[in-house]
């Protein structure tokens, strides 16, 4: 058994590049093509979110890769403007040599260690571990062993949204609402599109009070 813990990656994109795309879409509506400069974005995207003139935002999108658990992943499959492709407990079996034979659980953000709340946690992933491996070599398949897996187990996932979406989805899941968990990995990304994309994400609001100590890493795919 193996604890990790969470990263987040997110696509090498030119981002001043996407803010120009979306406002050469914008302007198709005006017809002010010819207005145009370098930095004629910076007014246009900041004009039309004000006004609630979203739409133009779903001309670009961007994709991340994370490492999360279940019940992250659970909640942002909710979004249903976004695509998702996600490392299946249907077809992976931690049994094999391919997976170290073993099951990686996300160290959990809302439970400090050296506390008897974590040593339950972790005596709970040991003894759900121990019996996955067993029925694996009894011969499970991975459709009957997913069933003992829980919220915590570790998995790849690789999403895309559009620039809308983003928005949408960053204003529900970074504040003190949403899970720890999902605040862990998507604050750190809110913050790098604040400052990449500062005319769309400026605004948007977020757990402050989050230790920033327990960040994802996010890193460039
Ligand atoms: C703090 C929090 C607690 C939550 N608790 C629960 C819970 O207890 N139980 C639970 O089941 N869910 C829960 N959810 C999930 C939540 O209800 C939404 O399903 C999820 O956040 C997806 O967001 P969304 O519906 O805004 O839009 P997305 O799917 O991201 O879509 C974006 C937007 O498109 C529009 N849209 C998409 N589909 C439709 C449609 N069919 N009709 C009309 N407009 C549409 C809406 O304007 C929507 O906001 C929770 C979410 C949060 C943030």
């Amino acid at each position: 058994m193996k604890i990790i813990e969470p990263t987040i990656e997110v696509e090498d994109v030119d981002y001043k590049n996407i803010m120009k795309i979306l406002e050469r879409a914008c302007r198709t509506c005006y017809r002010s093509e010819g207005n145009i400069t370098e930095e004629s974005y910076k007014t246009l995207l900041k004009n039309c979110i004000t006004r609630g003139h979203e739409s133009i935002l779903e001309h670009e999108k961007i994709t991340i890769r994370m490492v999360c658990d279940v019940g992250v992943y659970k909640d942002l499959t909710r979004h249903r403007i976004a695509s998702f492709s996600i490392e299946s407990t249907r077809y992976c079996n931690y049994g094999k040599d391919k997976f170290d034979n073993q099951i990686k659980f996300i160290r959990p953000v809302n439970i400090e260690e050296n506390t008897e709340l974590y040593k339950k946690w972790y005596d709970t992933c040991e003894v759900i571990e121990k019996n996955y491996l067993e029925m694996a070599k009894l011969g499970a398949e991975p459709d009957q062993l997913r069933m003992l897996l829980p919220h915590s187990t570790a998995a790849l996932v690789t999403m895309t949204a559009n620039i809308r979406e983003w928005k949408h989805i960053m204003e529900l899941r970074c504040t003190k609402h949403a899970h720890p968990a999902i605040r862990q990995l998507l604050i750190p990304l809110l913050l790098k599109f604040k400052k990449e994309m500062p005319e769309i994400f400026e605004n948007i609001e977020y757990d402050e009070n989050f230790e920033k100590e327990k960040y994802a890493k996010i890193t460039i795919m």
